[in-house]
């Protein structure tokens, strides 16, 4: 038996799940066991409450706008517990459709504005008859590490305040294509476009969100 025990949500885990997102929780897991951590692992889903007290982390992974707009719905009605779980320094991995509906609105490929439930201060515009796809490489100065990844989007985000990017893109798109931005980083909630799944490719990544975690159950 592992000396501690950290517990996830997988917000929408039946519906968003893209590109094989959901190894990010097979990685998390992988890295909790090697901290002595059992990670325990819970969907959170369509009309169930998310009760922030619960949790020590949130994955929300992506999805095609069908299913966006299907969470988009529901997911106002958490909007208040997510927003106290964030505020609270509670520890989210977001992935490209999730991380659009932590913001304020994804106008999806086909000009319908998709709200999110802006805890975050980005929001994010489509483009024509185009997507961003690719290998991406970006550099984080922050934490002196490169995070590797494959993006695959329409939206094209814009971040605001309290916001600042994962990384600094060094090949590919990244947030929009224009500023260099990559995914987001607010008090404890990291967001990325990146698949891959992102911290099977990153294990410093997955390595920081389970220490972060680790610290607030357990030192803080
Ligand atoms: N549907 C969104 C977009 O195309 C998100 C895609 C995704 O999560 N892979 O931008």
């Amino acid at each position: 038996m592992a000396k501690y025990e950290l517990t996830l949500a997988h917000l929408y885990g039946n519906l968003l799940n893209t590109y094989g997102d959901n190894g990010n929780i097979l990685m998390l897991k992988y890295v909790a066991k090697q901290m002595d951590i059992d990670l325990k692992i819970e969907i959170v889903s369509i009309h169930e409450p998310f009760e922030p007290e619960k949790y020590d982390l949130v994955f929300f992974g992506g999805g095609q706008d069908f299913e966006q707009k299907i969470v988009s719905d529901d997911i106002q009605s958490k909007k208040e517990s997510l927003i106290s779980f964030i505020e609270n320094d509670g520890v989210i991995l977001a992935i490209c459709g999730g991380y659009q509906l932590l913001g304020h609105y994804y106008i999806g490929a086909h000009g319908e504005k998709i709200y999110g439930i802006s805890a975050l201060d980005h929001y994010t515009l489509s483009q024509d008859n185009n997507r961003f796809i690719g290998d991406v490489k970006i550099y984080n100065e922050e934490f002196g590490e490169t995070y590797v990844g494959f993006e695959n989007h329409n939206g094209r985000t814009f971040l605001g305040k309290g916001e600042r990017p994962l990384g600094k893109v060094v090949e590919g798109y990244g947030n929009n294509g224009e500023d260099q931005s990559e995914g987001a980083i607010y008090r404890n909630v990291y967001c990325s476009y990146f698949h891959g799944p992102i911290l099977a490719r990153n294990e410093n990544l997955a390595r920081r969100l389970v220490q972060l975690a680790f610290d607030k159950k357990y030192n803080a």
